[in-house]
């Protein structure tokens, strides 16, 4: 999803590096460069939420190169996750933003049958034994997210009038959303954790790619026709988009 305003841009910008992923443990780390004019090395930071691996980059140093440096600081990286809390477990007593809504996970053994919401009282009740928690919570987050895009997806394929093959829920830490060529919409489960809006609008933007594959004016005229929100869903991604991801399974 590239800059909404980009092509309004008078002086040319040095194009930004491509961010990437390292591995660690179980997590996907996103790593995000910033080229620097006055940057003398190569300098490497955790954003202050926690989420995402910040490298410096001077000029003339390429990405390659940068990528290797962060690569080789994965001891200092995984510590430095560590003493951040590591983020948000899925565990009884800990808060979650289902639909952009602050719900208390509470644990209930002794309830039968699948995970059941308490909007009244903001709680995820989740039966069960406690060691399966977290995985029976993301499972139902997941199939609650497909739910959800599979409605907006279908609400606007009939709006802007494209067809889809089918929709995947995915763990991307990278990207929202993604519409491949062969009319196959994928997103990431953890937009269950937006407001619905945000939702909304990743689905309305990827369906939207299935006419124009491109961020071209048609392909934001389309968008912003039928999804008005789209420019408050980017703000509230730009601003919050890393909150998700602190979520650990
Ligand atoms: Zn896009």
């Amino acid at each position: 999803m590239a800059g909404l305003f980009a092509r309004f841009r008078k002086a040319p910008v040095p194009r930004p590096l491509e961010p990437g992923v390292m591995t660690i443990g179980l997590d996907q780390v996103p790593v995000q460069f910033r080229r620097h004019a006055q940057a003398r090395r190569l300098v490497l930071r955790l954003s202050p939420d926690g989420s995402t691996v910040v490298v410096t980059v001077p000029p003339r140093v390429s990405r390659a190169e940068a990528m290797s440096f962060a690569e080789k600081s994965r001891d200092w990286v995984e510590k430095r996750l560590k003493a951040h809390g590591g983020g948000i477990a899925l565990a009884p007593g800990n808060r979650i933003p289902l639909r952009g809504v602050l719900h208390e996970i509470r644990h209930v053994p002794a309830r039968r049958g699948t995970v059941a919401v308490d909007a009244t009282e903001a709680l995820i009740l989740v039966p069960g034994e406690l060691p399966h928690l977290p995985r029976r919570l993301v499972d139902w987050m997941k199939t609650a997210a497909r739910a959800d895009l599979q409605l907006a997806s279908r609400k606007y394929a009939a709006l802007m009038d494209v067809t889809f093959k089918r929709i995947t829920i995915r763990d991307q830490r990278s990207r929202w959303g993604s519409c491949s060529a062969g009319s196959e919409l994928s997103y990431s489960w953890r937009l269950i954790l937006t407001p619905p809006h945000v939702l909304d609008y990743v689905a309305a933007h990827e369906v939207a790619h299935l006419k124009h594959m491109n961020h071209g004016p048609r392909f934001w005229r389309l968008v912003l026709t039928h999804c008005p929100e789209a420019v408050a869903a980017k703000r509230w991604l730009k601003t919050h988009g890393h909150g998700v991801h602190r979520i650990r399974m």
